[in-house]
């Protein structure tokens, strides 16, 4: 198993793409403590999966943007369930404005979220991690829309691609100090997210003519790379970004 003995903590990992994360992580070994914003009782049955392979799981509510809540899941996960030693920025939020509407309160929310709590999440757990001299990894999710243009993401797309540049240069300040960094971007996932996406036949058929592979990948095909870059498998890779999209971004 690729994660053997380690603890994870996972923003988001109450649904979709965060859950795939936490399953994989868990059939690999670790311990995984769920994070969620409002959806308690999902973020419950995850733990219960998890539990039921084996594994010890909680449950910790926090909103990724604020510095308060995040402290303290960062405590509480450190305290019961052990020094974390993987860290998985994936909570994020999408909504589509064309540019000429998108209000302050949009812009702000979403970047705050998307791109500030991972910086902020990042932030907390380094310096703990530091503090307790202690080695960690840090895998960031961004987006095939860190290199790629779809209409009324002018709030998103850039802190997609803005995870990018996060990513190498917290590398380059903290795989010094033992912890490595790296970034997923993943393809077209079927999610919550893109539920919508997925029922409209006026458009799936388009977007998946521009995918190699031909249809939406699965949270747990997010998960297993997540997996690999959090595991001393990847022991040379720090401030990389790979595109997990079945072929999306390059065609
Ligand atoms: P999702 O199904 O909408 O799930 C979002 C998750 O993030 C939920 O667990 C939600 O918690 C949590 N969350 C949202 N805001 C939060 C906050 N402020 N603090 C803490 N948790 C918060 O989304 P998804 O499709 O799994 O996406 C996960 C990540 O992958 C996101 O960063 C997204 O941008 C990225 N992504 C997704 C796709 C895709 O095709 N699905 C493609 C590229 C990138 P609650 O359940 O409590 O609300």
């Amino acid at each position: 198993m690729k994660l053997e003995g380690k603890v994870a903590l996972i923003t988001g990992a109450s649904r979709g793409i965060g859950r795939g994360i936490a399953e994989v992580f868990a059939e690999e070994g670790a311990d995984v403590a769920v994070n969620y914003i409002a959806s308690g009782q999902a973020a419950e049955e995850v733990a219960a999966w998890i539990r039921s392979k084996g594994r010890r799981a909680i449950t910790v509510q926090a909103d990724v943007a604020n510095r308060d809540q995040v402290e303290a899941m960062v405590d509480r996960v450190w305290n019961e369930i052990g020094p974390i030693d993987v860290l998985v920025n994936n909570a994020g939020i999408e909504t589509i404005v064309p540019f000429l509407e998108l209000t302050d309160e949009q812009w702000t929310r979403l970047t705050d979220v998307n791109l500030r709590g991972e910086w902020l999440c990042s932030q907390v757990f380094c310096r703990r991690v530091v503090a307790a001299g202690r080695k960690a990894t840090i895998v960031n999710i961004g987006s095939v829309q860190a290199g790629k243009v779809l209409p009324g993401r002018t709030h998103y797309a850039p802190t997609k691609l803005g995870l990018e540049a996060l990513t190498r240069n917290m590398s380059a300040e903290m795989t010094p100090l033992g912890i490595r960094v790296n970034c997923v971007h993943p393809g077209l996932i079927d999610t919550d997210m893109t539920a919508w996406v997925m029922k409209r036949p006026d458009l799936l058929p388009g977007i998946l003519a521009q995918i190699s592979l031909g249809r939406a990948g699965e949270p747990r095909e997010i998960g297993t790379v997540t997996a690999f870059f959090a595991s001393d498998e990847a022991s040379y890779l720090t401030g990389q970004s790979i595109h997990v999209d079945g072929g999306w971004v390059g065609k």
